[in-house]
């Protein structure tokens, strides 16, 4: 055994922090033991006792955080308490970078931090026992500096540059020293542990595979985004323009251009849109497939992928928002297309948007991040405004291809025959699509076959037991199920109030009933149902979207999985039936959603030559979101928006979060909510909105208060939350989840 004083004197460390990835508020400290002290760094992947058991957890250190959202500073340990790490295991360390962002995460949602670190590590850790082995390699020559002690000298010899990387546990044997001597010429930057394990599965991108022509807006759009790359500074930008108009075409010049310095890109897509064609089109444009990340990638894929974006051999990682968290060796870009959706904002667990956080990340790492969309979410469009984020805008569709034409049936005019639900104006229009040869869509957003079932003697309605819902009928599975939870029941035959035989009735449609009708409509049409819960995951989705653009589907009945951005050639008309739906409820987007979502329905007609068109059955064409969409004017919609929520100071124009009390017992939570009340923070610029029962008041079972903290936007609402939940102590009946910048109100 080499002694340790044949190193440098390194600051030796008696103690540390060391983050779990549990729901502890801060990390814990740790004695670090004599075989440690002068290697041990913040990152690395050490075990630890935990009660009676063993945690893996990582090295921490505190990182600068805007005072608005730093934590206060946990209580000080005594030394004589502490216990020691049990030992550092041999996975790469947690980069600084990805380590400040945890914090930053968690500091910004008030998630404890280990809950955040967990998300970055899942695979990390499951991978353990598994990991591919990490090997050593010679990475330079010794700095002037370094003193070159006899088992310096040896580990060098061992290990000469170009050699393949070899084991801890080779390279000490072999060169007869310490694990301590490799890690202090690792440290001087002459070695370096890599993962070992297969050669990377991920094959380069070529950025000049196969570059596309660019004319003008889309050339210049595409130079501005190459010229942030090349800058290598934080810089947002959002590129804006109408779907099929080339946004996908020009990030992906930016992504070439980050290839082309030999970093690393990360493009997020909301899951859904991680198809097979997309990473197909990736493919022509680069020559190969990028790596992917999301839920359904199987836990071999995981593992080589965290490896490979660890080492820098995954060049691109193309994933749906827990990429956020991947290990990236050299980050060099962000991409978030499809930015106004919601989906990237996570409900549960640590709650966070992963729009949000991404330009976060990008800051942290000093790289330029481009938010796509064809209809800009509020806050984007504020932050150009006001010049936090640059502008690009492609005006048209590429290749001449026109964007629909957009027509409003009035229902109040042209209704159904009763107990139906298309209009026969759009059951014409489909008709004559057909009829031609050409592929027509009806869109509904909402799953089953009726929202409600109701008993046409008592009027009674059939709810969820663990939820303030109405049961949603699915008449093919012939269950009635609830929405929000995993309820559900068979279809009674009598009233489970009156009693009345066969008095149920199906009131209001669902995409199954939409079809029904279509099948009687259109006999002979080839139907294809898109939704969630008929087809499931990137892979099924892949299929179905191939087998419509092959042609063998002539109509496409579906929720809101059409509405992506699936390029779908032969689709000329778009029918809405229900244009009206999103625009009920409390929730202060509801129009801005609205008019995204048809928006982005609407662009899937008429992508290639044949012009296309889209019918909007409403019962209310007045309304400013018809209206919109009608003449296609978005900028004028959201400036409208923007002056109904200034004087409010709704976001953008101030900043909310939402304390969602919840127990089983209704008394504990309106007991915790009031309480809540009574300290609820004020002044100048602070408002507290509530409590008052949630939209859905029943939630799995658990009863629902919700507060709302409003606050004027030069305020940050981290340390108001931190102070106000401070003083209120509450019992363990009751939970109470906070919501920073909420987007959902239910
Ligand atoms: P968006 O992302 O704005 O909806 P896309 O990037 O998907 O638009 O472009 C729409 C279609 O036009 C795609 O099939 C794309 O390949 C094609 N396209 C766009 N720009 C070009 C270009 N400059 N050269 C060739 N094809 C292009
Ligand atoms: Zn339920």
């Amino acid at each position: 055994m080499v002694q340790s004083s044949l190193l440098e004197p390194l600051p030796s460390r008696k103690r540390v922090s060391v983050l779990l990835p549990l729901p502890f508020p801060c990390a814990l400290d740790y004695a670090v033991p004599q075989s440690l002290a002068d290697t041990l760094a913040p990152g690395d992947v050490v075990v630890v006792p935990l009660g009676g058991r063993r945690e893996t957890g990582v090295v921490w250190e505190e990182t600068a955080l805007p005072v608005d959202l730093a934590p206060p500073p946990p209580p000080e340990i005594a030394a004589s308490r502490l216990r020691p790490i049990k030992e550092r295991l041999d996975l790469p360390p947690l980069s600084a970078e990805l380590r400040q962002f945890i914090d930053w995460v968690a500091a910004y949602t008030l998630a404890p931090p280990g809950m955040v670190l967990a998300m970055a590590l899942r695979s990390h850790l499951r991978g353990e026992q598994t990991a591919p082995a990490v090997g050593w390699v010679r990475v330079g020559e010794p700095p002037e500096s370094l003193r070159m002690t006899p088992a310096r000298r040896a580990v060098l010899d061992a290990l000469p540059q170009g050699a393949p990387p070899v084991t801890m546990a080779e390279l000490t044997e072999k060169a007869g020293v310490g694990v301590s001597v490799v890690r202090g010429l690792a440290d001087a930057g002459v070695l370096k542990s890599m993962l070992m394990g297969p050669v990377s599965p991920f094959a380069e991108p070529d950025p000049f595979h196969n570059p596309p022509v660019l004319e003008g807006d889309q050339a210049t759009a595409a130079t501005g985004l190459r010229a942030r790359v090349e800058e290598r500074v934080f810089s947002a930008t959002l590129l804006e323009g109408v779907t099929g108009s080339g946004k996908t075409e020009i990030y992906l010049e930016a992504v070439a251009e980050c290839l082309a310095q030999g970093r690393q890109a990360l493009v997020l897509l909301p899951e859904i849109a991680l198809s097979a064609q997309w990473m197909d089109r990736f493919a022509r444009r680069f020559g190969v497939r990028p790596a992917v990340w999301h839920s359904e990638i199987g836990q071999k894929a995981r593992r080589l992928t965290w490896a490979a974006c660890e080492d820098g051999s995954a060049r691109v990682i193309v994933g749906a928002r827990s990429a956020l968290f991947m290990p990236f060796r050299d980050l060099g870009l962000v991409i978030v297309d499809e930015e106004h959706e919601a989906v990237f904002k996570q409900e549960d667990g640590v709650t966070y948007n992963a729009r949000d956080m991404a330009v976060v990340r990008a800051r942290l790492a000093k790289a330029p991040i481009v938010l796509a969309s064809a209809t800009p979410s509020l806050e984007t469009l504020n932050n150009v405004e006001t010049g936090r984020y640059r502008h690009l805008v492609l005006t048209a569709r590429h290749g001449g291809a026109s964007m629909p034409e957009t027509h409003l049936i009035d229902m109040r005019e042209n209704p159904p025959p009763r107990g139906l639900f298309l209009s026969p104006v759009l059951v014409e229009a489909v008709k004559a699509r057909l009829g031609r040869g050409e592929q027509a869509m009806l869109f509904l957003n909402r799953r089953g076959y009726a929202p409600l079932t109701l008993c046409r003697t008592c009027g009674h309605r059939m709810e969820c037991p663990h939820c303030t819902s109405w049961l949603v009928e699915h008449r093919k599975k012939r269950v009635l199920a609830c929405h929000y939870c995993e309820h559900t029941e068979p279809v009674p035959h009598a009233c489970p109030t009156c009693g009345a035989e066969d008095s149920l009735t199906a009131i209001g449609p669902g995409i199954e009933r939409i079809t029904e009708e279509a099948r009687s409509e259109f006999p002979d049409a080839r139907i294809m149902v898109m939704a969630s819960d008929t087809i499931s995951g990137p892979a099924a989705t892949a299929e179905a979207v191939g087998r419509i653009s092959r042609r063998e589907v002539d109509l496409i009945i579906g929720t809101q999985i059409v509405a992506k951005g699936w390029h779908f050639p032969h689709l000329t008309l778009v029918g809405v039936v229900d244009a009206d739906l999103g625009l009920g409820g409390a929730d202060l987007r509801a129009g801005e959603r609205t008019m995204q979502l048809l928006h982005q329905v609407a662009g899937r007609a008429g992508r290639a030559e044949a012009p296309g068109e889209v019918l909007l059955q409403s019962f209310t064409p007045e309304h400013p979101v018809m209206q919109a969409l009608v003449s296609g004017d978005f900028a004028a919609f959201m400036a409208e928006e923007a002056d109904q929520r200034k004087p409010g100071f709704w976001p953008p124009f101030g900043r909310l979060a939402a304390l969602i009390v919840s127990s089983e017992n209704a008394d504990a939570a309106d007991n915790a909510a009031r309480q809540l009340g009574v300290s609820a923070p004020h002044g100048n610029g602070v408002e507290v909105l509530g409590p008052v029962p949630a939209p859905i008041a029943v939630l799995r079972g658990r009863h629902r208060r919700r507060l709302l903290l409003r606050t004027h936007r030069n305020i940050a609402v981290q340390p108001i939350l931190r102070r106000w939940l401070g003083q209120v102590t509450l019992t363990s009946a009751v939970r109470v989840d906070v919501d920073v910048d909420p987007i959902s109100f239910m």
